[in-house]
């Protein structure tokens, strides 16, 4: 008698790609990609024009206690959370990692990067340098990129044409920049952002190695 049933029945033919126990083959994980350096080098405008060219490729929105910019938006530029939800978020294990700059608290939610990398999605997180070393202990196979300025001239000129911060904001941006490059050695890849086409397409090989 045939005691066979349902998927372990199909003939073998329909078992292609299936392992001998029937399991259909797991979707490839999706890629994940650190980008980090010092505020105003240039990290935001590099991946949107990097988005634009690489297919596939989602970046994570983090949580933070810093307090919205104007032009910020809830849930697409950060989710922005009080000290106490951040502290929760950090009790409850939802960050993959997290970190202290410049006084305000910045963290990645676990679940949405598991769930990109499980559909095949590649994730870029665009965080700082204590939170890239985490992400590499925790998932050695993340790629880390940091991207440098040419200068620290160009890194304050960059600042100030931003824009966004108090001049006392920047001066302790810049301040942190040194702690920053000075990790950089640590990274996968090293970009320079001088001519900012030339790293979004040094980055954009980074991506796409086959390009
Ligand atoms: P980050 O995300 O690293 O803090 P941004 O992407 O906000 O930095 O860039 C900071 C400022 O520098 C912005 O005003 C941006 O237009 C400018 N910028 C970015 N890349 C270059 C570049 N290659 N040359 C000159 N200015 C740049
Ligand atoms: P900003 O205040 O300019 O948005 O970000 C300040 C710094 O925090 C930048 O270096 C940025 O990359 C970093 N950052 C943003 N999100 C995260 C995060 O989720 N984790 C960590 N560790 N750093 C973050």
């Amino acid at each position: 008698m045939n005691n066979c049933r349902g998927e372990l029945c199909s003939p073998a033919t329909q078992n292609v790609g299936r392992d001998a126990l029937g399991t259909p083959p797991a979707k490839t994980k999706g890629r994940l990609f650190v980008l980090s350096g010092p505020s105003g080098v240039g990290k935001g405008t590099v991946w949107q024009e990097v988005l634009k060219l690489v297919p596939n490729i989602k970046v994570s929105v983090s949580a933070t206690t810093r307090k919205p910019r104007s032009g910020d938006v809830e849930g697409v530029n950060y989710f922005f959370k009080s000290p106490e939800e951040f502290a929760e978020m950090i009790e409850r294990g939802e960050l993959l990692e997290w970190a202290v700059y410049n006084g305000n608290h910045y963290g990645t939610p676990i679940w949405a990067v598991e769930d990109m990398l499980a559909s095949g999605t590649d994730v870029i997180l665009e965080i700082d340098t204590q939170g890239a070393l985490q992400v590499k202990a925790k998932m050695p196979e993340a790629i880390l990129i940091f991207i440098a300025p040419p200068s620290f001239d160009a890194l304050l000129e960059r600042l100030k044409g931003r824009a966004t911060e108090s001049d006392e904001e920047i001066a302790r941006r810049v301040a942190a920049a040194e702690a920053e490059m000075a990790v950089k050695g640590e990274y996968d890849h090293i970009v320079v952002n001088d001519d900012l086409q030339t790293a979004v397409r040094e980055v954009e090989a980074i991506f796409n190695p086959t390009l």
